[in-house]
């Protein structure tokens, strides 16, 4: 089975189209699943009911720091509450670019509010991190009380994972079709961490290469062709390794 650590239901939906998608995840497929608005949440939460697909694909929601709407905390908290989602994220820090670091404050604060959240109700939250690793280490403490994190489309170099870890942390890192773009820092951290600490994601539809207009949900294939490879064993194998740590890590909460 393919299992994509990272996708947009909503989106891809809008941009795959519904068979395809639904295809796709009842042939054995596995995924999970990232909202950060109130009606996108809605949305994907009752396309999964709607479809029977509640264990096929985990539900993620959190508060984004490309858009740090930290209004949507108490909304958050009621998910958590009511078990409605099995992760926290995307949450985390973003300084990409200027207009993303004049938000530092407010995707401090809703960083703060989910990694809270994370830790009140003893859930796995999903990092997205651009630039701003040193900014996050000043939280590690607290991280490192996660029962796991998940570090999607992981943009550092090998010593900076292994740094993560060491600081006893239960982090694992998901890379996307950045390793099909000939990306240097993600190809040798796929290389040299260990594959119990490895998943591969699509972040349908979103993340193209050039000349794409938006990534397919059946891009995970290309990914997952593209690890085995860097981790010379064969499709079979790999699949296998990151199929079984899915099950052991993500559908056991
Ligand atoms: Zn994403």
């Amino acid at each position: 089975m393919y299992f994509d650590a990272h996708f947009h239901l909503v989106p891809a939906v809008e941009q795959c189209g519904l068979e395809k998608l639904l295809e796709f995840y009842r042939s054995e497929n596995h995924a999970i699943t990232c909202a950060h608005s109130v009606d996108e949440f809605e949305k994907q939460d009752s396309f999964i009911r709607d479809n029977n697909l509640e264990g096929v694909i985990l539900q993620s929601f959190g508060i984004h720091p490309q858009l740090p709407l930290v209004s949507n905390a108490e909304y958050l908290e009621g998910l958590l509450k009511e078990k409605r989602i099995k992760l926290i994220g995307e949450t985390g820090l973003d300084f990409f670019n200027e207009e993303l670091k004049c938000k530092k404050t407010e995707q401090m604060e809703a960083f703060h509010i989910c990694l809270e959240l994370g830790l009140k109700y003893n859930v796995p939250l999903v990092i997205h991190n651009r630039k701003a690793l040193d900014l996050m280490f000043t939280e590690i403490k607290s991280i490192s009380k996660l029962p796991l994190v998940l570090f999607h489309s992981f943009a550092f170099s090998t010593r900076e994972a292994l740094n993560i870890l060491k600081r006893n942390v239960n982090g694992v890192f998901s890379f996307s079709k950045q390793i099909l773009n000939g990306n240097k820092k993600s190809i040798s951290c796929l290389e040299e961490l260990p594959m119990d600490r490895l998943f591969m994601e699509t972040d349908a539809p979103f993340q193209t290469l050039k000349g794409e207009e938006f990534t397919l949900i059946s891009d995970i294939k290309r990914v997952y062709e593209e690890g085995a490879r860097i981790k010379k064993m064969s499709l079979e194998a790999f699949m296998e390794e990151t199929g079984d740590n899915s099950k052991k890590l993500f559908f056991c909460f």
